[in-house]
């Protein structure tokens, strides 16, 4: 075990009891389903969505962090479905916005607004501001729990630039607003297959997934 997975003993000794059941993603997007459970086909677990389990809860995003978030989903759903289930929270923190848009990416020009109006609210917000200053990273959170409420959490950030205007056409949020200086691309303009190996939901899964191949290895 190296030392990065010690520090995880723990959880790998509860998960481990429940080796032979399927993992619940504590998601209804199916479009996430798919990416996960691709990733999670080699750990040794049998992955299914939250669709098999129709009296699973629809958590509330109300925490204050990624953590709160994550935790919650994954505990919750994990206790009603008597399952250990995988959740993930991310979103955008902009250092100019001290943090913002954050834990409310997804809603950060109110409710029923759609990607643009969330971008282009990003934009007005920015307006002026020199590249310097725009800059930002994608932090995700994933954490896995037991039906009996045991959890642990990975982390993933991305660092990367706010451009003034949208550039590429794949992804999906504030991808076509995220420039990668390194690939001088925003993720809108990355293929999908190199976004995901270097996101910030890439990273913190690439965590969990050691932690679950050892956990049916039976550690
Ligand atoms: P959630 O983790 O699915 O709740 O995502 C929260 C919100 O963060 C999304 O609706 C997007 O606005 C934003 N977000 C999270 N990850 C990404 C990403 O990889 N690209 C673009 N936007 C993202």
């Amino acid at each position: 075990m190296s030392n990065n997975i010690s520090a995880y003993r723990d959880i790998i000794y509860s998960l481990s009891k429940f080796k032979s059941d399927p993992i619940i993603l504590a998601t209804r997007n199916e479009g996430k389903v798919r990416e996960l459970q691709q990733l999670l086909a080699e750990t040794g677990f049998k992955v299914i969505s939250m669709s098999s389990y129709p009296n699973a809860p629809d958590v509330v995003e109300d925490g204050r962090t990624f953590e709160d978030n994550a935790i919650k989903k994954a505990r919750e759903v994990a206790a009603a479905a008597n399952k250990i289930a995988l959740a993930d929270d991310s979103g955008l923190m902009v250092d100019y916005l001290d943090g913002a848009p954050g834990v409310h990416s997804a809603r950060f020009a109110g409710p029923g607004h759609d990607d643009t109006a969330n971008n282009d609210k990003l934009l007005r917000l920015l307006n002026g501001v020199p590249r310097q200053k725009r800059t930002a990273r994608f932090c995700c959170v994933v954490a896995i729990a037991t039906p009996d409420g045991k959890a642990a959490t990975t982390q993933g950030t991305c660092e990367g630039i706010i451009i003034d205007k949208p550039r590429g056409e794949n992804g999906f949020g504030y991808d076509p607003l995220f420039l990668m200086p390194e690939f001088d691309k925003t993720f809108a303009e990355l293929d999908s297959a190199v976004k995901n190996a270097i996101s910030h939901r890439g990273r913190a899964l690439q965590e969990i997934k050691t932690i679950l191949t050892e956990s049916a290895k039976g550690e």
